[in-house]
């Protein structure tokens, strides 16, 4: 599962985005986890005499923290928050504790040396999600919200301030933001570094995709893809009933082409086949570069009258096309099949292909039908 939020694209988006909201609401989890103890830490202080009774105060923002944690934690639940730009919803939840962590502080100044952990405990969730520049308005806010603790308690409970104590407090305060801020924007500067990366994998990998089915000098789909497509072909036909003919097609005496001309026009007149063929068929069809200068057609949906007129059409557009630039005539020889019910997908292709053997046979430049009885 780890590997899913690592790529997270090309596999099953919505295994995908499962993961990703248990990820987040296990984090949410955690925080509010700290959250507690800090609670606990209240109960205890008064339980011992240091710290207060939990006042209205008390209740009220303990309450206000819990209802916007909760709410926060349905809004990823019900995937609204998915269509943000932060699905976590990291940066809210932060400013949230940080307020509740010095609501604390401010009811409480006799815990306030302890509360001010809760500051740092709140602050390395940031670093995997926060921008940067979030980061530091983050430090920042930590910096204010403290500032106000200290300015309440000074009305408050002045007799606990001890002026040469807070400011070293506060110094460390400020450091420790500091460094969560350089920290959170290193890690912003590679997980950007790491997405770019990512997304740079993710179309080195759907190039190669695609060129391992495609043939290079015709740009149409190669032999491996035409068996997959075949095997598809061949569920939709004995699941639903639908029909599909296999024809084979070999130039003939193309030997002579290259003997005659060279390789190079050789090329070109394949590659001239092939769009040839490509723009002959219908999109839920399938022209394939079988190998030399064979190709295949699948024709979706058709029975063998139908697709010798198809292919019949295709046949008499090659004798009437002009070949590369020298302006060759070509002829092609088809042999024809139709799927039979429940046959492996290589019969057909054996018998598509031995009918082109037969079309050779006769004479070449024609179609042979399996129907026709030879076999
Ligand atoms: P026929 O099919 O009518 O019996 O005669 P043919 O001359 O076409 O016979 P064959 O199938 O034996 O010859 C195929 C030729 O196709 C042989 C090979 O040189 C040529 N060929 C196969 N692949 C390529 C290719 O990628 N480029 C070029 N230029 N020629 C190729
Ligand atoms: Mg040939
Ligand atoms: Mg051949």
């Amino acid at each position: 599962m780890r590997r899913l939020i690592i790529l997270g694209s090309y596999i099953d988006q919505e295994a995908f985005m499962g993961q990703l909201r248990k990820d987040i609401l296990r984090r949410h989890g955690l925080a509010s986890a700290g959250v507690l103890l800090f609670i606990a830490l209240y109960y205890v202080g008064y339980g011992i005499e240091y710290g207060r009774a939990p006042s209205v105060w008390f209740y009220l923002i303990t309450v206000l923290y819990l209802v916007g944690h909760i709410a926060t934690v349905w809004f990823i639940y019900t995937e609204r928050a998915m269509e943000g730009t932060d699905p976590s919803m990291t940066l809210p939840v932060m400013l949230l504790v940080i307020l509740y962590m010095s609501g604390l502080m401010m009811l409480a100044p006799e815990l306030r040396s302890i509360m001010i952990l809760g500051y740092l405990n709140i602050m390395p969730f940031g670093v995997f999600r926060l921008t940067g520049r979030a980061f530091v308005g983050v430090s920042l806010f930590t910096i204010v919200c403290y500032s106000l603790v200290i300015f309440s308690t000074h009305y408050s409970a002045s007799e606990l301030l001890v002026p040469e104590f807070e400011v070293v407090i506060g110094v460390a305060l400020m450091t420790s933001m500091l460094v969560y801020a350089f920290i959170g924007r290193e890690f912003f500067i590679l997980r950007k570094a790491y997405g770019e990366k990512n997304s740079e994998l993710r179309r080195a990998l759907a190039r190669i995709e695609e060129l391992a089915v495609t043939d290079e000098l015709t740009g149409l789909n190669n032999r491996r893809y035409l068996l997959k497509t075949l095997e598809k072909q061949r569920a939709l036909s004995i699941r639903q009933g639908i029909p599909f003919v296999v024809a084979f097609i070999d130039i003939d005496y193309f030997k002579r082409v290259n003997d005659e001309h060279g390789h190079r026009i050789g090329d070109q007149v394949l590659a001239e086949l092939a769009h040839l063929l490509r723009v002959s068929v219908r999109e839920i069809d399938l022209a394939a570069r079988y190998g030399g200068e064979e190709f295949v057609l699948l024709l979706s949906g058709l029975n063998l009258e139908a697709a010798t007129g198809v292919l019949e059409r295709i046949r008499v557009s090659v004798e009437n096309h002009r070949f590369s630039e020298l302006e060759l005539e070509q002829r092609v020889s088809i042999g024809v099949a139709q799927y039979r019910p429940d046959e492996a997908s290589e019969d057909v292709l054996n018998r598509a292909d031995r009918m082109l053997y037969e079309a050779k046979r006769l004479g070449r430049n024609r179609i042979t039908l399996e129907s026709e009885g030879v076999v």
